[in-house]
């Protein structure tokens, strides 16, 4: 962390030129893009086709092809193959240590080809080379984690107990088989990498359906895992939109598992579709987060922090900072500094130098945003900068101005994830009264406590509903400690990057074992 308040910055832009292995890769020859099936390049029978751009400059990038029913089906049928091994080993079968090694190969080729896939983050996710840079480690650190766990979590029989006379009963670990990881546009890389490295290190096999806005790095991905000797149907790519791609996948019994990443609503709807025929799900989904600034707080260092959080990816990151809830002793200072940090952002290009606020990820995005910006002052937030529409010259993308709201405890202007640099600021009598508030929201992703005393931080955090309590920091995130929304933002399991995560892409059996009658 920053030692001085000059230091507390937002995530910043250095200048990113594109590699050329990104951009040959992104024209293919001048074919479209296919999904990844198999171990083959696939163009699906729909014959549809849709392109993925820069949210900065809105340049065609790549053009992909839609996934349909029968490229789903086709890539269940190839994943329970490479599961069972079609006649030879499968991927279940493969001793722990094999799926590390080909695991360690394909983290070794993600370093080898990062500014492809920083380019990947940077061009078409939108995203600053700061964050993308963070992002871009994940890949190696989680494949390390889990192959930690996968070495410790003993799979197959458990210990037996003698359950009646002659009654033996054990129980029996084993992966789901075909597990699929439906993937928001936010964070790609680190939301493949979650979804991927416990999965097949479990001995799954797996589809990836990445968001239709940022297909990119799973198809690179992908690419890569072929080069690092995975065998077919192991790892498979099924790019193209929620409601085709997405909703066949939710739809088709042969998976048995669904990772789900992305908004409450949709993880909802593919709850209901999964249940249906049976399908586990597991959800991680959006957030509105909070934060509680105490009276001995420092205005000015927790403001900027507070600022720095909130403009996280442009306000795009699911656990960040929306809703504040300050001692009314500071909150006019706590409000200065705050409306100071957002003024200052710099908005511009992602990838060109100093840019601390670039363009949203779509123009539905867009109009959302400035939806929910009207919206919070017509249900009573007093307006201290209202967003609207940015320019960014020579730029023709979806820019955004940031927007701060003033509340008080009887005004919910706020009350759902609006994901923007957005942030509503409510002046308080107490703590109890501001965990009162920030306890209403129907989210619990990510609270945090802003105080000198960190005793009493730590007694105030444990009584956010949130999955993810907090004190003088936010968003953090550490393999070990689980990672996964209350309420409306998760559930079941215990979320992701933890032991559990790995336990939950395994099913348990209880096996009874008596001697044949007579
Ligand atoms: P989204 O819910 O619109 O889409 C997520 C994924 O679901 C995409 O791949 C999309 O194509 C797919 N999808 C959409 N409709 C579908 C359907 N009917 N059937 C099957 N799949 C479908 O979310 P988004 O806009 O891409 O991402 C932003 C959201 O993700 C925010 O709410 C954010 O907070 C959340 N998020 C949560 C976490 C977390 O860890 N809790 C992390 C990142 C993002």
């Amino acid at each position: 962390m920053a030692t001085t308040t000059a230091e507390i910055q937002a995530f910043t832009a250095s200048a990113f030129t594109t590699p050329e292995k990104f951009t040959s890769f992104c024209e293919n020859g001048g074919a479209p893009l296919g999904g990844v099936i198999d171990g083959k390049r696939v163009l699906g029978s729909m014959n549809a086709t849709f392109q993925t751009t820069d949210p900065g400059s809105q340049e065609v990038l790549a053009t992909v092809c839609e996934m349909g029913e029968a490229e789903v089906a086709a890539a269940v049928d190839a994943a329970t193959r490479a599961f069972q091994g079609d006649g030879v080993m499968g991927w279940r079968d493969l001793d722990v240590e094999e799926r590390i090694a080909l695991v360690n190969r394909l983290v070794e080729l993600c370093d080898r080809d990062r500014d492809v896939l920083l380019a990947c983050e940077i061009r078409d996710g939108g995203k600053v080379s700061e964050l993308a840079e963070g992002d871009f480690t994940q890949i190696r650190e989680c494949a390390e984690y889990f192959s930690g766990v996968a070495r410790r979590i003993p799979m197959g029989d458990g210990p037996a107990m003698q359950v009646a006379d002659d009654v033996q009963g054990f129980t029996y670990r084993e992966p789901w088989g075909v597990v699929a990881g439906i993937i928001p546009w936010n964070y790609p890389i680190v939301l493949t990498s979650w979804f991927m490295f416990p999965a097949l290190l479990s001995g799954n096999t797996i589809l990836v359906k990445p968001a239709e806005d940022t297909p990119l790095s799973a198809l690179y991905i992908a690419k890569l895992a072929e080069e690092a000797g995975f065998p077919p149907g192991v790892i498979n790519v099924l790019p193209g939109r929620g409601e085709i791609t997405g909703q066949c996948i939710a739809e088709h019994p042969g998976v048995r598992f669904i990772s789900f990443t992305g908004s409450p609503g949709v993880g909802q709807a593919i709850l209901r579709a999964c249940d249906r025929h049976g399908t586990r799900m597991k959800r991680e989904m959006g957030g509105n987060g909070s934060a509680i600034v105490l009276e001995d707080a420092d205005p000015e260092v927790v403001g900027r922090l507070i600022g720095r959080y909130t403009n996280q990816h442009f306000g795009q990151t699911c656990c960040t900072i929306h809703r504040v809830f300050v001692d009314k002793k500071i909150a006019d200072d706590f409000i200065d500094v705050q409306r100071s940090f957002f003024e200052n952002l710099k908005i511009g290009y992602q990838a060109d130098e100093g840019t601390q606020l670039g363009a949203v990820v779509n123009p539905t995005q867009r109009r959302r945003i400035l939806q929910a910006q009207q919206e919070a002052a017509s249900r009573g937030g007093d307006p201290i900068l209202c967003g609207g529409v940015a320019e960014v010259s020579g730029r023709d993308g979806f820019y955004l101005k940031p927007a701060l709201f003033r509340t008080t405890p009887d005004v919910d202007c706020n009350p759902a994830e609006v994901f923007h640099t957005f942030a509503t600021v409510c002046a308080v009598n107490s703590p109890d009264e501001a965990l009162r508030l920030a306890n209403a929201s129907p989210y619990g992703l990510g609270a945090s406590v802003w105080t000198k005393d960190t005793q009493r931080g730590v007694e105030l955090a444990k009584q956010f509903r949130d999955g993810t309590c907090q004190v003088n920091c936010h968003n953090s995130i550490a393999y070990g400690l689980p990672y996964g929304g209350q309420g409306i933002s998760g559930g079941p399991g215990a979320g992701v990057n933890c032991e559990e995560t790995f336990l939950d892409y395994t099913q348990v059996k209880a096996v009874y074992v008596s001697e044949y009658p007579g």
